[in-house]
């Protein structure tokens, strides 16, 4: 059974991981993506803080070395979910079954003023930018701003403005400056009112104000003033935004989305084509789009095919559970446990912020490297 995984992020890697550990040389799978690179989502905090070097957070994918695993760098140009055949530059793969792992893109010129007058710290050439921006920032008034949802990792822009904070502080040049959080949700974190409770206490605590339901429509370049939905105008020296998120183009020429993202069964992944799963930030499966749930999505459609291939029983369906790590400032790092069940109200608690989770969080990490690519 030839298995073509289409994406090397935090999905493709789970899934041909686990494929690879299960079949070994006696697997077919081919593993595409067009970067030459994996870099964890937290990595370009981390970078654009100062907090490590760019060099120390690109996981090549010439190391991947996986049983029964090709890794194939180049772009996919099109899909055809019915015949199971994918057209890259490398050459066309077809495929028994397809998994679809390709992410979500993002486009920072969809918002008016954005590319011109602020920055985005989303992409990995934009958090890599902001390092040397911030390094030269001199302190003023600071806007941390969503532009559109739904959006990666939703806790990542109430993390920045803390780190944000630490960063100025420890610059000695917080005092010169002020902090602002624009996010379209109306708490933090949704599912984890613990989680929110605490956020909105540090936000307190720091003089970080906070904008809830609102979103930064556009950024007036000639007045530095970023324009809210409702009207509301907030002037900046630093902008730092989250863009506009989409599915692949490559998806959507497909047919495979329905209101901008793949629909899956919530239970299997399975989309609403024969053979053809799909995993992650591309879908709309009710869950945030964060790397844990992908992983977890990703694990759950390996599982269903090595049943298929074992011809054994049906696999546990997805539970919609992620843990997820939540910077807080000064080193400090939370935990948060959310369920996502189908159909009902996502539950989710609060431990720490602590130094201890700190240290799970760089294990969170290096374990997944060393899974992925040891
Ligand atoms: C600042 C920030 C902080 C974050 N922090 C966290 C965190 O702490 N915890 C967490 O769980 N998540 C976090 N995330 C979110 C996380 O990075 C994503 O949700 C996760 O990577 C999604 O995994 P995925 O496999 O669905 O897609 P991705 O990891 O995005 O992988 C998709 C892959 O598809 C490839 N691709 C796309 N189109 C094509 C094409 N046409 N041809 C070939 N290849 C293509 C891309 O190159 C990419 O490698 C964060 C994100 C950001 C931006």
């Amino acid at each position: 059974m030839r298995v073509v995984v289409l994406g090397a992020g935090f999905a493709g890697l789970e899934l041909t991981t686990t494929l690879s550990a299960e079949f070994g040389d006696g697997a077919e799978i081919v593993l595409i993506d067009e970067s030459e690179a994996f870099v964890f989502g937290f990595s370009k905090l981390d970078v654009m803080f100062g907090r490590t070097n760019p060099g120390a957070v690109f996981h090549p994918y010439r190391n991947l070395d996986k049983p029964g695993v090709r890794f194939v760098q180049t772009t996919i140009h099109s899909i055809d979910p019915v015949a199971k055949r994918i057209d890259t530059d490398a050459g066309t793969f077809d495929a028994d079954i397809i998994v679809i792992a390709l992410g979500a893109d993002l486009d920072p010129s969809a918002t008016p003023g954005l590319v011109e007058a602020g920055h985005e710290f989303y992409t990995v050439a934009g958090a890599f930018a902001l390092r040397e921006v911030l390094a030269n920032f001199d302190g003023g008034r600071v806007i941390v701003g969503v532009t559109a949802a739904p959006f990666k990792c939703p806790p990542a822009p109430s993390e920045t403005a803390l780190l944000m904070h630490t960063y100025l502080t420890e610059r000695g040049i917080r005092a010169a400056s002020t902090i602002s959080l624009v996010m379209p949700l109306g708490v933090p974190i949704p599912p984890s009112p613990a989680a929110s409770t605490a956020l909105l206490a540090a936000f307190a605590e720091r003089g970080i104000s906070w904008h809830p339901g609102s979103i930064v429509d556009r950024l007036d370049r000639e007045r530095n003033t970023a324009v809210l939905r409702d009207g509301t105008e907030l002037p900046f020296d630093l902008f730092l935004g989250v863009p506009r998120h989409h599915a692949p183009r490559v998806v959507v020429d497909a047919g495979l989305t329905v209101d901008g993202w793949i629909p899956v069964n919530p239970l299997t992944l399975e989309t609403a084509y024969p053979d053809v799963y799909a995993v992650g930030d591309v879908t709309s499966v009710g869950t945030p789009k964060a790397g844990v749930f992908a992983e977890g999505q990703a694990s759950v459609v390996a599982q269903e095919i090595i049943a298929r291939v074992k011809s054994g029983d049906a696999p546990a369906t997805y539970d919609g559970h992620g843990t997820c790590y939540l910077e807080f400032g000064d080193d400090l790092v939370g935990r948060v446990d959310v369920t996502f069940l189908s159909g009902q109200a996502p539950v989710g608690d609060l431990e720490g912020p602590s130094l201890a989770i700190a240290a799970d969080k760089v294990e969170f990490g290096s374990s997944r490297v060393a899974r992925w690519f040891g």
